[in-house]
């Protein structure tokens, strides 16, 4: 079956921050976000999990998330992301996230609370379908207690 994002989607973030800020979330690490980060803060990878990360257990599984600030904005978010050039796979993936692109609906859905979703720049069904495919390669952290 065709998905409904084959012949591709509208998307051009505005720089709202909306899913950088405001609410708890997670922010999950692979070992390749966490050398490109560290490395582009001049940190070693073990000053910048203790800075900069979190432990998160999920019950299914244990997790390195980013920390946040008391008002719940990611670490990075200063009036726009201050590690763009690093920003985690999560990050550069979304809205193209399963969740998202499951359906119609819950791509609509997610564009209600985010500007950037269903205008803008064109992005082809080829570049939807790598997104997919790189969230799917990606190994996350698995830190042990
Ligand atoms: S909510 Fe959408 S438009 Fe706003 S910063 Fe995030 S991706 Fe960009
Ligand atoms: S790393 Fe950057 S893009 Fe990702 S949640 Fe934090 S501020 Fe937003």
């Amino acid at each position: 079956m065709e998905a409904f994002w084959n012949d591709g989607l509208q998307f051009s973030c505005t720089s709202c921050g909306h899913c950088c800020r405001h609410e708890p979330g997670y922010v999950f690490l692979s070992q390749k976000d966490l050398s490109r980060l560290s490395a582009h803060m001049q940190m070693s990878q073990e000053d910048f999990t203790a800075q900069h990360c979190r432990v998160v257990d999920l019950g299914i599984a244990i997790r390195l998330s980013l920390v946040e600030t008391p008002e719940n904005d990611c670490f990075f978010w200063n009036d726009g992301c201050t590690v763009y050039k690093a920003r985690p796979l999560q990050c550069r993936t979304y809205p193209f996230w399963p969740a998202n692109l499951s359906s119609r609906a819950d791509w609509d859905n997610e564009a209600r609370e985010c500007p950037g979703m269903n205008q803008g720049e064109l992005r082809s069904g080829r570049e939807i379908a790598k997104a997919l495919k790189m969230r799917e390669r990606q190994i996350l952290i698995s830190p042990t207690r």
